[in-house]
C-alpha cells in the first residue's frame, strides 16, 4: 500500500481529531462545534473558508501553485451524526446522550481534514479543489441544501468525489463501481379511514383494519408481479397504527413504509401501483385512502469516466486484489443530488471486520448504524492519501472537457 509519508506521518493527529469529533456527535444541520474545529483547522492552515452554506457547511478553497488553471473539482466529507445511544463505553464514546457517530461521518470529515492540511503545505498541483464539509447527510439533505443555496454557482466543479467506509470490506481495500451504487430512498403513508363502532356490531360501521391488511399484501405483487425481474426494488412496511381499546373498531388505520429503487423508471412504477393499490383496495371495503408518497434521496449513481479516474488513482497506491467492484446496496447517500449536477465518483473505504474497536465496545457488530460501531482510525492515512492523489493525478490529465 503505497501512502503519502507527509499523512502517514500525522496518523496520531488525525486520530485524535476522528476522536475528539466522535465523542461530540452532533445531529442534522446542528454541526456547529463540528463545523468549527473544521473551520478553524483549514484556517490554521492558510486555507479561506466559506462558512453558512447549508446552515452549518463549511467549504475550504486551496488553489495550486502549478499556474493560473481556471480548472476546479470538489471533495465532499458528511460531518453529522445519528439520533441513537451509544452502547461503547470506551474513552471517546459519545459525551452527548442519544447521539452517535455511528455511520463514520467523524471519520469522513478527518479524512478530509487530512488531505486539506497535506494539500495546503504542498499545493503541488495545477487547479483549485474546493473541501466540502457538508451537514445533514442522515437526515434532511444538507447536500441538496447547501446546492440549493449555490454550492455549485459559487464553487463551480468539474467533478466532484466522495467516500464512505464500508465495514466488511478489509483495511487497505477500496470499492470504485460505475452505475448505480445505492438505492434511492423514498417512503410513503397511506392513511385509510373508514367508519367506527363496537367491536361487537362491525355490520353498522367500515372497520378501516381489514382494508390495511390486503393492501399491505397487494403492496409486495408490485415486486414480485409489476417490477422487472432484474429491476432491484424494495417495499418495506414498517409502521401500522390504528386502534387504542380492544372493544372499539377504529375509524382510521395508517400504514408507513420505505420504498429502495434504482431506476427512476421502477420508482415511477412503483409510486403509481402503490397509489391504484392504496385507494381501489380501501374502495372495494368500503373505505376511503389518502395516500402520500415522498421520494427522499434519489439512487446514487457513479459516473463512469471518473469512476474509471478513481480506481487509474488507487492502482498507483494498492495492489488490484485489493481494488473491489462494490455490489449495489439498498441504503442511500445524499451525495447522490451532488452527482446528478456533477460528474464523480463515490467509493467505499473498508473499515475492516471490527477487531480494531478498543475495550469497552458494545457488544453488537461494528456495522454502521448500530450502537456498538466505531471507525476504524487505521484507514485514516488511506482515504487522506487517496483524496490527495485524485486532486493530483486530475490536474495532471488534459481538461476532460475541453
Ligand atoms: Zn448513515
Ligand atoms: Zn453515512
Amino acid at each position: 500500500m503505497k501512502l503519502i509519508d507527509d499523512i502517514s506521518a500525522q496518523a496520531a493527529f488525525l486520530q485524535s481529531v476522528r476522536r475528539d469529533i466522535h465523542a461530540h456527535p452532533e445531529l442534522a444541520f446542528e454541526e456547529t462545534r463540528t463545523s468549527d474545529l473544521v473551520a478553524k483547522l483549514l484556517t490554521d492552515w492558510g486555507i479561506p473558508i466559506h462558512r453558512g452554506l447549508g446552515r452549518t457547511g463549511v467549504v475550504g478553497t486551496i488553489v495550486g501553485t502549478g499556474g493560473s488553471s481556471p480548472r476546479a473539482i470538489g471533495l465532499r466529507a458528511d460531518m453529522d451524526a445519528l439520533p441513537m445511544a451509544e452502547h461503547n463505553t470506551f474513552a471517546h464514546a459519545s459525551k452527548h446522550a442519544g447521539k452517535m457517530h455511528a455511520c463514520g461521518h467523524d471519520g469522513h470529515t478527518t479524512m478530509l481534514l487530512g488531505a486539506a492540511q497535506h494539500l495546503a503545505k504542498h499545493r503541488d498541483f495545477d487547479g483549485t479543489v474546493h473541501l466540502i464539509f457538508q451537514p445533514a447527510e442522515e437526515h434532511g439533505g444538507g447536500a441538496r441544501e447547501m446546492m440549493r443555496e449555490g454550492l455549485f454557482e459559487k464553487f463551480p466543479c468539474e467533478a466532484v468525489f466522495g467516500m464512505h467506509n464500508m465495514p466488511g470490506i478489509p483495511v487497505g481495500s477500496v470499492a470504485a463501481s460505475p452505475g448505480p451504487v445505492l438505492a434511492s430512498n423514498n417512503e410513503f403513508k397511506a392513511v385509510i379511514r373508514g367508519k367506527g363502532g363496537h367491536a361487537a356490531m362491525p355490520q353498522l360501521g367500515v372497520d378501516p383494519i381489514p382494508a390495511a391488511l390486503q393492501m399491505i399484501q397487494a403492496f409486495q405483487t408490485i415486486i414480485t408481479r409489476n417490477k422487472k425481474p432484474l429491476e432491484t426494488a424494495v417495499i418495506s412496511v414498517t409502521m401500522i397504527h390504528a386502534g387504542s381499546v380492544p372493544n372499539v373498531i377504529p375509524d382510521e388505520c395508517v400504514v408507513q413504509g420505505s420504498v429502495r429503487a434504482y431506476t427512476a423508471e421502477t420508482l415511477d412504477l412503483i409510486e403509481r401501483r402503490m397509489a391504484e393499490i392504496a385507494t381501489h383496495t380501501a374502495a372495494v371495503f368500503g373505505a376511503e385512502c389518502d395516500f402520500h408518497f415522498q421520494r427522499n434521496y434519489p439512487s446514487t449513481v457513479n459516473h463512469t469516466a471518473e469512476t474509471a479516474f478513481v480506481r487509474e488513482v488507487l492502482a498507483q497506491m494498492l495492489p488490484a486484489e485489493q481494488i473491489l467492484t462494490q455490489v449495489p446496496i439498498m441504503a442511500a447517500e445524499d451525495f447522490a443530488f451532488m452527482l446528478e449536477q456533477v460528474p464523480g465518483c463515490y467509493a467505499f473505504i473498508g473499515n475492516g471486520d471490527g477487531d480494531h474497536r478498543l475495550p469497552g465496545h458494545g457488544a453488537g457488530p461494528c456495522v454502521v448504524h448500530n450502537p456498538s460501531y466505531d471507525f476504524n482510525d487505521e484507514i485514516l492515512p488511506l482515504g487522506a492519501s487517496l483524496f490527495v492523489n485524485l486532486v493530483r493525478r486530475w490536474f495532471a490529465r488534459p481538461c476532460a472537457t475541453a
